[in-house]
This record gives structure tokens, sequence and C-alpha cells, in this order.
């Protein structure tokens, strides 16, 4: 069966969820085959990824993948799809390696599809374009398909594969080694999940109406296990921090379940969410836009139907 190689994202040796939502895609498309680039990878790590298919696990730890970043990757992966003939190459749509695939791409001369929430056979991808305006189908139809997939579109499944560890060296070349990492500064995380990864987002918007009232939001977030989002307007308006805006010139989510508070839904916004599984929209006009993309609405007061369902959720639990 033909490889599909998949670059493991990870963080202090710990698999990120995604790389397992990655398996799973890539064992209908082949044999997986896990590409760990960079340090911390551990047997526990190795047993993670054969645990979701991984038939392979190439190891490439060198410090010249450690202290550059990106090109060395491209430069990896370029090395082991063109060895071992992959069929296709599978990346998490996130902002690392969705730069890591346009390398990988113009050094392949491959095409490229990214933003990738699901693939059929075949090798069709469904993916958002324009800024998230437009969903199509599409094939890559030259060279060896390189695939950017968002986080969350495709539930884990665990299947045993072999995990056969196999050590890889790669000559980087000089150009890829222009960039070097002088510092590593840990981001301050909270107890709550990552934007980007996080299987639940609550936003809030304008409607929120002050920062003191994201705490509503906040307590919502964290009745689900949710990560906390913004819209623009609120994170202009200085009522929460840029780094949590979702949309067009922020982050782009596709959790299974996304709660919208007191955003209108203007393209730009949508354009970072529209992926979501499931889209709950509270809304006191019941013309706003989001209700045209919501699955499930609430036409109310936010400051009310909120705090309520904070405290119907706890009452579930
Ligand atoms: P509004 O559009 O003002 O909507 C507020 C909503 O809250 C209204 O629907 C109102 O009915 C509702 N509301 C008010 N009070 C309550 C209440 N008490 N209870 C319930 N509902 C209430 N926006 C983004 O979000 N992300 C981006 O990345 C982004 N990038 C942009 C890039 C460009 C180049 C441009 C031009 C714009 C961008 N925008 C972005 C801005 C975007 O166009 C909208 O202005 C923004 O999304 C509006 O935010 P909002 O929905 O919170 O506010």
């Amino acid at each position: 069966m033909s490889e599909i190689l998949v670059l493991v994202e990870h963080v202090e040796g710990q698999v990120k969820k995604v790389t397992l939502e990655l398996l799973t895609l890539a064992r209908k498309l082949g044999a997986p085959s896990a590409v760990w680039a960079g340090p911390g990878y551990t047997a526990e790590a190795q047993a993670r990824l054969a645990e979701h298919g991984a038939e392979k696990v190439y190891v490439a730890d060198s410090a010249d993948i450690a202290d550059h970043v990106v090109a060395p990757k491209a430069e990896l992966l370029a090395q082991l799809a063109t060895e071992k003939s992959a069929a296709a190459v599978l990346v998490a749509a996130t902002a690392e390696a969705k730069e890591i695939a346009a390398r990988l791409a113009i050094k392949l001369d491959a095409g490229i599809l990214t933003d990738v929430v699901g693939i059929q056979d075949g090798m069709v991808a469904e993916h958002s374009i324009f800024g998230g305006g437009v969903n199509v189908r599409a094939r890559v139809t030259k060279g060896l398909p390189i695939i950017a997939v968002r986080p969350n579109s495709t539930p884990v499944e665990a299947a045993a594969g072999a995990g056969a560890e196999e050590r890889v060296s790669v000559a980087v070349s000089d150009a890829a080694k222009a960039v070097r990492v002088v510092e590593r500064v840990k981001e301050e995380k909270g107890a709550r999940p990552e934007l980007t990864e996080a299987a639940i987002v609550v936003s809030g918007g304008r409607g929120v109406g002050s920062a003191e009232n994201f705490s509503i939001i906040e307590k919502l977030a964290d009745s689900l296990g949710a990560a906390v989002g913004a819209s623009r307007a609120a994170t202009d308006a200085g009522w929460y921090p840029h780094q949590f805006q979702v949309g067009q010139t922020g982050k782009t989510v596709s959790p299974q379940l996304y709660i919208a508070a007191g955003i209108s839904g203007a393209i730009q916004h949508r354009a970072g969410m529209q992926t979501a599984k499931t889209i709950v929209a509270i809304n006191k006009d019941p013309e706003a836009p989001i209700f045209e993309l919501a699955d499930f609405g609430v036409v109310g007061d936010l400051h009310q139907v909120v705090p309520q369902l904070t405290e119907e959720i706890a009452k579930r639990k």
C-alpha cells in the first residue's frame, strides 16, 4: 500500500490531537507514516502514533531541524517523499505547517490544497477558499498531493499500526538555515484549550458591550471546556486580546461546536469559523446575518441567555 506521510505536530514531546486526526484520515488513503521533526521524541510518542495507525515513524531530530524554523522541515519532507515514493503528504492547517507545505509544493513542483475539512475517495478534498467564502471539492492534478487539513475536521479513530521507528538524517541546505531560533518563549497558557485546536469555541462580539462583560463568555466557555474567541469589533474595542480574534485577519477555527454571542456574522468573521460542525448564534436581532449560517439560533439578549445557558450546563454535569 502506498505511503501517506503525516507531519507530526508536537509540543514538549506530546503529540497534538490534530496529528491523530491526520493519521485517521491518512488510513483511508494508504499506509500512514508519521514524520517527527525536531526534539522531544519518546517511546511514549511512538506508541501514541502507532495506536492511531502509523505503520512507520520517521524521526529526524538533529540540531539543524531543531534550531531553524520551517525550511529544514520542508527539506526533510521533500527528501522522504521522494525516497519513499509517497502518495500524499498531510499536514495540519496551522500557520507553521501551511508554510512548510507551501515550501514543499515549490520544491516538488506539486499541487497543494489548504484549509481542507475532508478527503474522499480519489484524493478529492473538500476545502474552504476565498477567505472562507466558498467550500469546494478539489483534487491535485500535478505531482504529489500536499494537503493541509484543519484541526477538528476529522473525528479521531484508534487503529493499531506497526509504528516501526526509522531514524532519518537530512542534509539541510545553507539556504534553509538562513533563519535561526535564538530563544523560545513559553506562552502563558491558562486552563483553556488553544483556540485553533479547541473542540468547542465560545466567541463574543460587540453585543457583549464591555471588557468586564466578557466574563460571562468566559464562564460559559469554562462550563464547556471550551476556548474563548472574539470578533474584531470586540478586540478592536480592547475588550478582549487580539490573539483571540476569529476571522479573516484573526485565527481560523474549525471546532465541533461554535457559539457566537452578540456577533452579527460579517463575511470577515465567517471566514474564520464557518467550517465549524455546529454553529449556535445568540443575537437579539432576528435579522442578523449570523442566523443564515447557524444550525441553532437563540433570539435574545445575550446578557440573559448566556448566564442561563451556563447555569443549565452546570446542572447537567
Ligand atoms: P457588529 O457587526 O456590530 O454586531 C454586533 C451584533 O451584536 C449585532 O448583530 C447585534 O444585533 C448584536 N447584539 C448587540 N447587543 C446584543 C445583546 N445584548 N444580546 C445579543 N446580541 C446583541 N471581523 C472579525 O470578526 N474578524 C476578522 O478577522 C475581521 N477581519 C476584517 C478584515 C477586514 C479587511 C475588514 C474590512 C473587516 C474585518 N472584520 C473582521 C470586521 C467585520 O467586517 C465586522 O465589522 C466585525 O466582524 C463585526 O463584529 P461584531 O459582529 O462583533 O459587531
